[in-house]
């Protein structure tokens, strides 16, 4: 059986690591109940057990990401013509035209909604659009209603368009592919830190890229296609690795290379230098896994 899974570490291939997002890392890490013994007790009843991150989601994020009722928008909109709509603006129903050859025309097509609204209705404010975030990340601006626009602003906030692990866009995109990696790290970070309280503090209003569910906003997609989020998070990122570097309890939840056996614990959250086997879950460097079997399941058979 082949051992040395994958995802074996060349960045440059993005598809190398998409096993990142679906393998079974979550069970890697030390039985989290301990780090709920500072809550209140109620609420360590009723979690015992559970990850931070899946605390997260149940507590806060559930709500909203679960909601049915809200539209998120992730369909694109039938095209429509100006003759579906009687040649009257959708919103107001002012009659509207396209003019000879756009001269005169006194509307404009929604990016959004696919109908067509008078200039009075049109927004002079252009907006990324969820849909087309969705069908092919592109969070370009585009000409949008003033009904758009309000109906944007209000979900521009909320964790609500998913990247599923299998989604096309990851092997298209380096940029996203990149940006999940590094969630991907936060999230089993946040899970084995002492206290997830250090994430929580950075994070703030990010708090989703906890989550083991890869769950956006539009503003999040908006940054990560702009490549402001990236160098933030990264940057969080490197500060909670030298805290779990120098942090004592956080160090007990590392684990010894069965390979190389450094003294240096290693730890799953570290995905890019850190692999493990896929039938024992024991931990190793990427660099001591290379072309060798697993130790540990050899000694098994
Ligand atoms: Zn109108
Ligand atoms: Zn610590
Ligand atoms: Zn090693
Ligand atoms: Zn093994």
């Amino acid at each position: 059986m082949s051992w040395i899974n994958q995802n074996q570490v060349t960045l440059n291939k993005p598809n190398n690591l998409l096993g990142l997002f679906t393998q079974s890392r979550d069970s890697l890490h030390h039985d989290p109940s301990d780090q709920f013994t500072k809550l209140p007790p109620h609420l360590y009843n009723k979690h015992k057990g559970k990850k931070p991150s899946q605390i997260l989601y149940d507590e806060i994020y559930k709500d909203i990401i679960e909601t049915p009722n809200i539209n998120r928008f992730v369909q694109p909109p039938p095209q429509y013509e100006l003759k579906d709509q009687n040649f009257k603006c959708w919103q107001c129903q002012k009659p509207i035209s396209n003019g000879f050859l756009t001269i005169g025309a006194n509307c404009d097509q929604c990016f959004f909604h696919g109908r067509y609204f008078c200039n009075d209705c049109m927004s002079v404010v252009r907006m990324s659009i969820p849909w087309k975030a969705l069908d092919s990340f592109d969070l370009r601006h585009y000409k949008v209603s003033k009904l758009a626009q309000s109906e944007i602003d209000k979900l521009y906030d909320l964790p609500i368009l998913e990247i599923t692990p299998t989604s096309k866009l990851l092997q298209l995109n380096k940029t996203l592919f990149e940006f999940m990696v590094l969630k991907r790290q936060i999230h089993l970070l946040y899970d084995m830190i002492c206290d997830p309280k250090l994430v929580q503090t950075l994070l703030e209003k990010r708090m989703n890229l906890c989550l083991k569910r890869n769950c956006f906003s539009l503003k999040d997609l908006y940054e990560i296609y702009n490549g402001s989020l990236s160098k933030v998070i990264q940057g969080y990122y490197v500060i909670l690795f030298k805290h779990i570097d120098l942090c004592k309890s956080c160090q007990k939840r590392g684990h010894i290379c069965i390979i190389c056996q450094h003294v240096v614990p290693i730890h799953a959250f570290d995905i890019k230098n850190v692999t493990y086997c896929d039938t024992c879950l024991k931990v190793f460097h990427r660099d001591c896994a290379e072309s060798k079997s697993c130790p540990n399941c050899l000694q098994q058979r």
